[in-house]
């Protein structure tokens, strides 16, 4: 099956209190076809500037995700700097450079039309809605979105939402465009506006999966040492779409154990520096804290 994400790919210097790292290969693309690539290849749409080594590159083509769709344009590749707080609670953000995301327009190589999932990452929901159209006969899609959009570009997002079968989205987003509380009340505003299912994520509280099927709660592992958390939201996005991709046939158990496998690689996000421990993941070692956050709840 194959897998298609569009999103952002970006340099960005992070700071925490376990130390900082500059122009780290980050972005939201990055992260989840990263994480996605444990269990399938993925096809990336996004757009870098001339500053984009081969260094940066190989870290992506190592793992064999199929950059055809990575646009080369003029100039400079996006970037983006933050900072969190001592307890990772708050994350500052230092600044956001679009750069040549400024002018990026979506356009899948031939050879993308195909793709049978899709994951609509955190960029204008408009551009999410350019690159769906461009897909002949996607099965499974599912987007990410933020709290910028939400605001400033509503009746954007809620045509995509229209459009997917999956929302990702954290409690203060969903709280945010719903206007409704409890989690459950939010969750099933978000299931009227389109999706069979949503995916509630809550940071080192876990995240939940309402809709179609029973209703599922993972947690969060609990970590000794967190790193840096930047990207943890689009891994769990990455890993939960990879390990489907590679399911005979998807039923309510391939997407409970989904969620168990993107929160265990989204922990794994966490203990390095950018993309430093994604990029090595095997499939053994995602297996092995999958089980572990499943004995953290079983009897
Ligand atoms: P997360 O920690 O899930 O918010 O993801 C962080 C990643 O999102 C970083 O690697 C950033 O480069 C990227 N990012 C930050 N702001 C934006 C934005 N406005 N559009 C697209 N990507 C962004």
């Amino acid at each position: 099956v194959n897998l298609l994400v569009v999103g952002s790919v970006a340099f960005d210097n992070i700071e925490t209190r376990a130390g900082e790292g500059k122009r780290l290969l980050g972005g939201s693309a990055t992260y989840f076809s990263l994480a996605a690539a444990p269990f399938c290849t993925s096809r990336i749409v996004a757009v870098v500037g001339e500053d984009f080594t081969p260094e940066y590159e190989e870290v992506l083509t190592n793992r064999d995700i199929d950059i055809e769709g990575l646009q080369r344009a003029k100039g400079l590749t996006f970037a983006w700097g933050g900072t969190y707080s001592e307890n990772f609670e708050t994350r500052e953000t230092q600044f956001t450079d679009l750069n040549v995301f400024a002018d990026f327009s979506p356009e899948l190589p031939a050879s993308y039309r195909d793709s049978e999932l899709v994951f609509l990452g955190n960029i204008q929901p408009s551009l999410q809605m350019d690159v769906l159209r461009q897909i002949d006969n996607p099965g499974l899609v599912a987007a990410d979105t933020m709290n910028l959009w939400i605001n400033d570009n509503r009746e954007e997002l809620l045509e995509v939402i229209r459009n997917i079968d999956i929302l990702f989205i954290n409690d203060e987003e969903a709280f945010l465009l719903t206007g409704r509380y409890p989690l459950l009340k939010a969750a099933s505003m978000l299931l009227e506006m389109g999706p069979d299912r949503v995916v509630i994520k809550r940071g080192e509280h876990g995240a939940f999966l309402f809709g179609a099927g029973k209703n599922f709660y993972v947690p969060a592992f609990p970590l000794d040492d967190i790193v840096d958390p930047t990207g943890a939201g689009d891994s769990f996005a990455g890993a939960f779409m990879g390990y489907l991709a590679q399911e005979e046939e998807l039923n309510d158990e391939s997407f409970r154990k989904a969620m168990i496998t993107a929160s265990a690689v989204a922990s794994y996000t966490c203990e390095g520096f950018g993309v430093e421990k994604l990029k090595r993941l095997t499939p053994e070692k995602v297996l092995s804290r999958s089980e572990e956050i499943q004995d953290l709840t079983s009897i």
